[in-house]
């Protein structure tokens, strides 16, 4: 039997088919009608020689292309590698030649970025989703029209790969985790269970499906429940908050810039949001600052904590604890397992601050061709380290610290930058911020600020320095105070501080 996750659309369809799955523009599109066209692409996309195990790339914005693409590569037994659609030609070219994809399908929207990928990496099989290619053998609507419903499908076991997922890529290169359908499965049984999915969900999925946290922990929870997903194919905040009374949303994840921007969009104050059950923000440390300002507009705030290697829940803070727990990332999602480790190896004492580490049937298989970067993290027993730094409270709550690679040393004390954002941004005229360690010829490393201002205010080093004292030990304080425009963000829109290091500061 096939319990993949290709065969989603089909169980789904058989419950319900005349619900609504996606929205999108406006337009919504039934369960019934997309395992339809999932299960003939699926049966062409065989017939045009792409056997099980082979992979799939797919380059484009949230859209029901992303979708049907995704499901049909995975009922063929497929693997699908989503490709980061802010990538340049370069970069992609290279994840497809580490891939070895079979075929590649991209968005129209997205034509000249595909044939100058497939300039310098070709490959056999050309599909665009929408009209008008020179680089493309077929389009996306010709495979579903040419394909037939209801052939036999190929035996999916959980164990077989499901997805290439590679890494945001915010700390170096992005890395190819590989996840099986039993990954994916056991990740959405997480979230069934830690935010209470239901059948009732009008999901809002404007964060890219390109990446883990829009794509498993958003989107798949929401299909497999029967509800429906509004993809949006590119972020806007104040689009958003039209789309959030017009559709009456009722989930949306997001990364804390996006809950920034649309807390600070024009009608923010009085946009109705009364369908909105919870937001769920993640991906990065999350301002407590943020948390109050939702909590003030009635909305219950959800602090996820994960990676993509993970499919990606690792530590959920549930709707119930919100309020009392500000600041904290919860504890483990229910499947999975966390510990908090020392450089030995021992479990960190509670308040004590450890490396992450975490095991769980949510946990990838590796990285893709490439053994030592998988022997890195990964262990005999099956532990995955993270690279995050987080502290225990009594109640077994873990809060985020930081990621280790983020911390720097100033006079031999241990100074994670995170914390010092939080800080910073309790200051009125902070929009944004960024702290990073730079050299210093008397302390070793000492902090710098990033800031973007809120419009009409200013802010200088030493009135920084002032409003920290006494907020932040000495040696956390900033030593110096760079004003920007905007923040070096990655395409989820995080923080990118490896830009700002190699800026020179
Ligand atoms: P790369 O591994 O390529 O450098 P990345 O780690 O940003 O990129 P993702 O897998 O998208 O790629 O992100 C996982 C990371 O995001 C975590 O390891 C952690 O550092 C950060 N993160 C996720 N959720 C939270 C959270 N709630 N609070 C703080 N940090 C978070
Ligand atoms: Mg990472």
């Amino acid at each position: 039997a096939d319990q993949g996750v290709g065969s989603w659309p089909r169980r789904r369809a058989r419950i319900a088919p005349g619900d609504t799955a996606l929205i999108y523009q406006g337009e919504p599109r039934s369960f019934g009608e997309l395992a339809q066209r999932v299960d003939r692409l699926r049966q062409r996309l065989a017939e045009l020689e792409v056997a099980p195990g082979d992979r799939v790339a797919y380059l484009g914005p949230n859209q029901p292309a992303f979708v049907e693409a995704m499901f049909a590569t995975m009922a063929a037994g497929a693997v699908f590698v989503p490709l980061n659609t802010r990538l340049a030609a370069p970069e992609l070219a290279h994840l497809l030649r580490d891939a070895q994809v079979r075929a590649f399908i991209w968005a129209e929207s997205h034509e000249q970025t595909a044939q100058a990928v497939l300039e310098a990496a070709p490959v056999e099989l050309r599909v665009v989703a929408g009209a008008g290619s020179e680089a493309a053998g077929y389009t996306l609507e010709q495979l579903v029209e040419q394909g037939q419903s209801g052939t036999p499908e190929v035996p999916v076991a959980t164990d077989d790969l499901a997805m290439i997922m590679y890494t945001s890529g915010t700390t170096g290169q992005p890395r190819g985790a590989t996840l099986t359908h039993a990954n994916l499965t056991w990740n959405v049984f997480n979230v069934l269970i830690d935010v209470d999915v239901s059948q009732r969900e009008v999901t809002l999925v404007s964060a890219p499906l390109f990446h883990t946290a829009a794509l498993n922990q958003t989107f798949l929870p929401t299909f497999i429940k029967g509800g429906a997903a509004v993809l949006e194919a590119a972020f806007d905040p104040q689009r958003s908050l039209h789309l959030i009374a017009e559709h009456r949303i009722t989930w949306m994840f997001g990364v804390p810039a996006m809950f920034q921007a649309l807390a600070a969009a024009p009608g923010w104050d009085t946009a109705d949001l009364s369908s909105i059950r919870a937001v769920e923000a993640g991906g990065a440390p999350v301002p407590e600052e943020l948390i109050r300002t939702y909590q003030a507009r009635g909305l219950t705030f959800m602090q996820g904590y994960g990676m993509t290697e993970a499919s990606p829940g690792v530590l959920f803070l549930r709707a119930g604890d919100s309020l009392r727990k500000v600041g904290s990332a919860g504890t483990p999602c229910f499947f999975t397992e966390v510990d908090l480790i020392d450089d030995a190896g021992a479990t960190t004492p509670a308040g004590e601050p450890g490396e992450v580490v975490v095991r769980g049937p949510n946990v990838m298989v590796g990285y893709w061709r490439n053994e030592a970067a998988t022997a890195a993290v990964l262990d005999q027993d099956g532990w995955f380290r993270s690279g995050d730094v987080a502290v225990r409270d009594d109640e077994g709550h873990l809060r985020i610290v930081d990621r280790k690679k983020d911390m720097f040393i100033s006079g031999g004390e241990n100074v994670y930058p995170a914390e010092v954002e939080n800080a910073i941004y309790d200051h009125p005229a902070v929009r944004e911020c960024a702290v990073i360690g730079v050299p210093d010829t008397q302390w070793g490393e000492v902090g710098r600020a990033y800031i973007v201002l809120n419009d009409g205010h200013q802010l200088d080093h030493p009135e920084l320095a002032q409003f920290l004292t006494g907020r932040l030990a000495r040696y956390k304080i900033p030593q110096s105070l760079v004003l920007l425009a905007e923040l070096p963000r990655t395409a989820s829109g995080k923080l990118q501080k490896q830009r700002l290091r190699s800026a020179g500061g």
